[in-house]
């Protein structure tokens, strides 16, 4: 298992993380069995986001003993009433649920504590300004989590909150067809058939700013939905029209900027094995390039996806930072320094490049690869 920074928060998490569909409400034996497989798969991070208590005590059962062998990201805003799962802004009900979930859970603090589902502008700012970020606030410095997030599926929220410096975790929903969709707050637009009919060109560019500002700025993004709720690996769901594998799901969402995690749905071991293969899966396997080339309707003509199709370059230049990190120097008047000092470290550089020109023969995506190396090694000075 390859484990990355989650932002700059200090914490090294696991590439593949564990959703909580496969936690089952009355059978602690089934959610035992799923950290058990976590952690002879070198899982390290789950989310929590079901409310049941059922559900969250069977969880703290199966966490006795192991407790800090895990790194939770659990959602204060996520309560249960009326014996249902609810979102809420109430602060008592926010306050009530938290230690609800603690004590369930059995633990004292939280890794992350995730402020739940966020997906409109105006519930943003009643949190920013109101009761339950300062509530946040007040977990984190007793202590009782250890780090503020947010979930969201709107891009322009989930800006708004990264430019705020309230959080440093961000959940995100990323695949490459929600990529395509400009901001919506009704996530079940993003996968209506209609916004599908005509051609789609590019990824959204609100979506691509939001993971370049969540680089800069050292928020952690940790991915939900990377297969679609399944449906990107079903050629009659998929509104690509063509299936893709996991592994090409997680690779797609793992090379998008300041990922760390994919919080890979799995409802058994089974699946769990089936996301966990991704860490021994070949390059090929990996590689989304040519799938997504030959989805109808749908074009990323001259944009980097970071991909790495266009591999291997003579010089050893790897193409895909280096353009990642020229895409995160040009979106500001200044390079940050962590880019800089990102792309510093790289072993080989644009300046290499003796425009051979093989890498554009092999990108997918047309590309103007050798331009891209040009302006690095200016921008870059190297
Ligand atoms: S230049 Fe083309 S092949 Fe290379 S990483 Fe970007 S999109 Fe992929
Ligand atoms: S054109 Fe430059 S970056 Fe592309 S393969 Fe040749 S040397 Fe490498």
């Amino acid at each position: 298992m390859n484990y990355r920074d989650l932002g700059n928060t200090g914490l090294k998490v696991s590439e593949i993380g564990m959703g909580c569909e496969g936690f089952s409400e009355n059978q602690y034996k089934n959610t035992a069995r799923m950290l058990d497989a976590a952690q002879e798969y070198g899982i390290n991070y789950f989310d929590l986001y079901a409310s049941d208590p059922q559900l969250r005590a069977s969880v703290g059962k199966a966490l006795v003993g192991r407790r800090e062998d895990f790194i939770i990201q659990a959602h204060i805003c996520s309560v249960w009433k009326n014996g249902q799962y609810m979102r809420t802004r109430d602060i008592r009900e926010v306050r009530a649920g938290f230690e609800e979930l603690m004590t369930l859970l059995q633990t004292d603090y939280l890794d992350v504590g995730m402020i739940h589902y966020v997906d409109s502008l105006c519930d943003w700012e009643t949190i920013a300004n109101g009761p339950v970020l300062e509530y946040a606030r007040e977990l984190k410095q007793a202590g009782r989590i250890h780090h503020i997030g947010l979930s969201s599926h709107n891009p322009e929220v989930a800006l708004e909150a990264v430019k705020s410096g309230a959080i440093e975790v961000l959940m995100f929903s990323i695949n490459p067809c929600y990529d395509l969709q400009p901001a919506t707050e009704n996530v079940e637009e993003l996968w209506s058939e209609k916004n599908y009919a005509k051609p789609l060109v590019n990824m959204d560019q609100e979506r691509q700013e939001l993971y370049e500002l969540c680089q800069r700025r050292g928020v952690g993004i940790t991915v939900m939905k990377a297969f679609g709720g399944g449906d990107l690996l079903d050629e009659k769901l998929s509104p690509a029209g063509k299936a893709l594998t996991p592994a090409q799901c997680i690779h797609y969402a793992l090379t998008r900027p300041a990922v760390a995690t994919v919080l890979a749905g799995a409802r058994s071991v089974e699946q769990m094995k089936t996301s966990v293969a991704y860490e021994t899966a070949t390059e090929e396997e990996k590689d989304y390039a040519l799938a997504f080339a030959a989805f109808p309707n749908i074009s990323w003509k001259g944009h980097c996806m970071y991909c790495s199709h266009c591999a291997p370059c003579p010089k050893k230049i790897d193409v895909a930072s280096v353009t990642k990190f020229l895409n995160l120097a040009k979106a500001q008047k200044e390079i940050p320094e962590t880019v800089r000092e990102h792309y510093a470290v790289l072993p080989h550089h644009a300046r290499e490049c003796i425009r051979c020109g093989a890498c554009e023969t092999r990108c997918p995506f047309g590309v103007s690869i050798m331009e891209n190396m040009k302006e690095a090694a200016e921008i870059f000075g190297k």
